[in-house]
């Protein structure tokens, strides 16, 4: 059926964020290329600390993405060739790379099925005398569980790592992620809830040796120019990054906020239709991701997109079943490799308009109607 009014709905609108804050953005990016700040400093430092002020935590280390912020952490913690490190398949492949570089083992166990997120009650089971850690995803925005992952982390003695990535500012039991494990990994990819314009991470801790260690492994083992007390990385944030990221952080909690209401206004105009995100009533969801589900996942899709809709699906194969990890034969996960065929990700962003939500949402109730 045609429509009429058809409208243009992109997955994110990168364009109108900085439009909107057009003129700071220039002016400090205009700043730190007059005063050639393209390394490590001032402006990294006023990051690190809004990003520890606003999840509590006491340290903050600036690296160049996500994917080396949860690298650098790992190896910070000793995890090494023959460890194995439990996590979630449902994620973006770099949670599992991170653990591979180490040259340990990515253990993958499923997830619930209300909130695709890690199910606790199946660590016990993955855990052997090799496991190291854990590293749970709070997925979509939502936190993972995380009480119940760090009593059996206790209990075998394992370090526990949040894969923040696509959760800043979001909140278990009124506690900010970050601070919820031995450390965290956030990353500022340009479309994350918190992005900038390139790619740069975040690892935060209230540890002080992971952040002593974190600190040395993202610039060539220096803290001190010239003195390399181990073999590090090129890791660290650049200038302009961390320009743009000052800026946005002003921002950030209002943009968060909004990302709600965007959610529910979704939730209530779709909530009669369609499977709309389950959200935990002890949790503050931000809404990384608004992911709904149904059997007709692909004609939806299809019929979506023919009406000017842009969706995602996260993720169309889960890491297990990728061709880089094809050695994890005869593992079989279920709830994942259902929810994969049946996910879908809407628009979503801080920027999208009340028109364009209503737009998308007369289109999937239209094409359940026909
Ligand atoms: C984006 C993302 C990463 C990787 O971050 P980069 O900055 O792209 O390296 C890791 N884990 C999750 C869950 C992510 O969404």
């Amino acid at each position: 059926m045609a429509v009429k009014n058809k409208m243009e709905v992109s997955f994110v609108n990168l364009r109108r964020q900085y439009e909107s804050i057009k003129d700071e953005l220039d002016a400090e990016l205009q700043n730190a290329i007059n005063s050639g700040s393209f390394t490590l400093g001032s402006n990294t430092i006023e990051v690190e600390r809004g990003m520890a002020r606003f999840h509590d935590a006491s340290y903050a280390v600036a690296v160049n993405s996500g994917t080396n912020a949860l690298h650098l952490t790992l190896l910070s913690l000793g995890i090494t060739s023959g460890d194995e490190v439990i996590t979630v398949p449902n994620s973006f492949v770099a949670t599992a790379e991170a653990i591979s570089y180490t040259g340990a083992t990515p253990v993958f166990i499923d997830v619930d099925a209300r909130t695709y997120n890690m199910d606790p009650s199946l660590i016990e089971d993955a855990i052997t005398s090799r496991t190291k850690a854990i590293v749970p995803v709070h997925l979509f925005g939502q936190p993972a569980d995380m009480d119940l992952i760090n009593e059996v982390a206790l209990k075998y003695d394992l370090k526990v790592v949040e894969d923040s990535c696509q959760a800043h500012l979001a909140k278990y039991k009124g506690r900010s992620v970050g601070s919820l494990g031995d450390a965290a990994a956030f990353s500022f990819y340009p479309s994350k809830n918190l992005g900038t314009f390139g790619s740069g991470g975040m690892v935060l801790t209230n540890d002080s040796s992971i952040y002593e260690k974190v600190r040395r492994l993202r610039n060539h083992g220096c803290v001190v120019k010239d003195c390399h007390e181990m073999i590090g990385f090129n890791a660290y944030m650049g200038g302009l990054e961390a320009a743009v990221l000052k800026v946005k952080l002003r921002y950030i909690d209002d943009w968060t906020e909004q990302r709600r209401k965007n959610a529910e206004l979704y939730n209530s105009l779709l909530g009669d239709v369609v499977h709309v995100p389950f959200k935990k009533d002890n949790v503050d969801h931000v809404y990384h991701l608004y992911v709904i589900e149904t059997e007709r996942r692909d004609e939806l899709r299809t019929y979506l997109s023919q009406n000017g809709v842009v969706t995602g699906i996260h993720y169309p194969v889960p890491i297990h079943m990728q061709v880089a990890y094809k050695k994890v034969e005869g593992l079989s996960l279920p709830v994942v490799e259902q929810k994969t065929q049946r996910i879908l990700s809407l628009p979503m962003s801080s920027e999208i308009s009340s028109d364009e939500i209503k737009y998308v949402t007369e289109q999937v109730r239209a094409f359940f109607r026909q």
